[in-house]
């Protein structure tokens, strides 16, 4: 048994998805029981998110447009794929109900002049609900026996809303006895990405890029052969080949790499979809829909070899937070107390870096929580600023972190220095750096406008030199 997950790009028109049936097709040649995971069509989430928040800015015209738009891009999809009258006709019933339901869910927005988390899952899980039918309805168009489910149904998860947690026992129950008998009927599911519901039925989503790891929810709980994550480029590649066309494909990764990657801004997979595939040992291979038989990565827990360095990424939208002063030398308990600060307003610290001296505590955060984390902490620290043991608290905004990533890289000397040469010969400037306790990645903090430079330093100095031993490469 196969978990398939398509992302947005392989949905995104009638010819992404044409392609996207035949590579179902292809794959179940060689397996006939596939459960499909889909994403919804490319750039859907992020037009409902950005209509939901200017309805509650007051704004009307946001998602009447937005309705417009996604009526618009699934019908011209749906008339390309779906010869049959009836099946059209049916989709499109569907598409005008699940649109009338969300401007309903905009105009109670706009009416309340607020958005909570709650609210907004259940307006951003709706893409996927339009796309998962389309997709199923394709499958048939193409003599192949197929339903969409609705994941609302079988994936349950907490209330956290915006970044949902799976609760694997019920989820792997609602998913096997829904999924199964669909598989030994014959029938390939075709399953919604990104979105849950409480075990009340309360709409949620995993958090943006998530339908990786419903595929791999899915895939544990059937106890999938592999997980295969279907996207727009070769794999998981050396660095992102939007930034650096000569990157190459990794064709080997451990969970571990894979995970620090994506973490790290490898957005071709999302970070939590190695956690159900490494508790039950399931390998997950990522491909390209539109190069089925090119190069891909297969993340295992097999020992990648012995590269040293095996690629470079970047987290865009950070600001790098200073709590500077000659008084902290010494003191006990600021760090503690920064952080503690940090926790309090739930803000995610990305990174952190001290210098020796103790003069000063800098660690990363995202653009969206910097000012609330700079008030919490002037809050805290009101006593210390009025008797100028803390100087300074402020913001370096618009940072992103580089991360130069590989297991291999441990107890390797000279990692670091080949690193500094390189980007002291493109003249870019290093604002921190951190080093993890395990030694396989090292990050630093850069202005946003030096981080193309960057990244294509880096990977020239430790790729694209001949004299260097390069990891296990395509
Ligand atoms: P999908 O819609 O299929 O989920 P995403 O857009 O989420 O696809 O992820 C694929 C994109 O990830 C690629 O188009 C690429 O630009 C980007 N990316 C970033 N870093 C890497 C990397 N190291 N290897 C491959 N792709 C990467
Ligand atoms: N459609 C969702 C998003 O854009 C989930 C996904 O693509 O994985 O974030
Ligand atoms: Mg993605």
């Amino acid at each position: 048994m196969l978990t398939l997950k398509f992302g947005g790009t392989s949905v995104g028109d009638a010819r992404a998805i044409a392609q996207t049936a035949s590579v179902i097709l292809q794959t179940k040649t060689q397996d006939p029981h596939v459960v499909v995971v889909t994403s919804a069509m490319s750039g859907v989430t992020d037009l409902l998110v950005n209509a939901a928040h200017a309805a509650a800015a007051g704004q009307r015209q946001p998602y009447l447009d937005a309705r417009d738009v996604l009526l618009e891009k699934h019908m011209t999809a749906a008339q390309a794929l779906l010869a049959s009258e009836e099946e059209l006709a049916q989709y499109q019933h569907h598409l005008e109900e699940q649109l009338r339901f969300f401007t309903r869910l905009c105009s109670a927005v706009y009416v309340l002049g607020e958005l909570t988390p709650r609210g907004l899952d259940a307006i951003s899980g709706l893409g996927e609900r339009l796309a998962a039918p389309l997709l199923a309805a394709a499958l048939r168009a193409r003599q192949t026996q197929a339903t969409w489910v609705d994941a609302r149904e079988i994936l349950v998860t907490d209330d956290q809303f915006g970044e949902a947690a799976p609760l694997l026992g019920p989820t792997c129950e609602r998913s096997k006895a829904r999924l199964q008998p669909l598989l030994e009927a014959g029938i390939t599911p075709v399953v919604t990405g990104f979105i849950g519901a409480t075990a009340t039925g309360i709409p949620t989503t995993l958090g943006r890029g998530g339908s990786d790891f419903s595929a791999a929810i899915l895939g544990a709980c059937l106890q999938a052969d592999e997980i295969q994550i279907w996207t727009d480029v070769d794999g998981i590649l050396t660095a992102d080949p939007r930034i650096v066309p000569q990157a190459r494909t990794l064709r080997q990764l451990s969970y571990n790499e894979a995970a620090e990657m994506a973490y790290f801004g490898a957005k071709v997979i999302h970070p939590k979809t190695m956690l159900p595939a490494v508790e039950r040992g399931i390998p997950i291979r990522i491909l390209n829909t539109f190069h089925p038989d090119g190069p891909s990565t297969l993340i295992s827990n097999h020992p990648t070899g012995d590269g040293l360095v095996k690629a470079i990424t970047a987290i865009r939208d950070l600001t790098l937070i200073n709590v500077e002063g000659r008084g902290m030398m010494g003191v006990p308990g600021i760090a503690a107390r920064t952080f503690r600060a940090v926790a309090d307003v739930k803000a995610n610290v990305l990174m952190i870096s001290q210098a020796s001296s103790e003069q000063s505590i800098c660690f990363v955060v995202k653009n969206s929580r910097s000012q609330e984390v700079i008030q919490a902490l002037t809050e805290t620290f009101e006593r210390e600023l009025a008797r100028h043991y803390i100087d300074r608290i402020y913001p370096v905004q618009d940072v992103v972190i580089i991360a130069v990533v590989g297991s291999g890289m441990r107890g390797t000397p000279g990692i670091a220095g080949r690193l500094f040469s390189a980007l002291g010969r493109v003249g870019v400037n290093v604002i921190a750096l951190a080093q993890g306790s395990s030694e396989s990645n090292i990050s630093l903090v850069v202005a946003r406008p030096d981080l193309e430079t960057a990244v294509r330093a880096i990977h020239q100095a430790f790729f694209q030199n001949q004299h260097v031993p390069t990891p296990q490469l395509v």
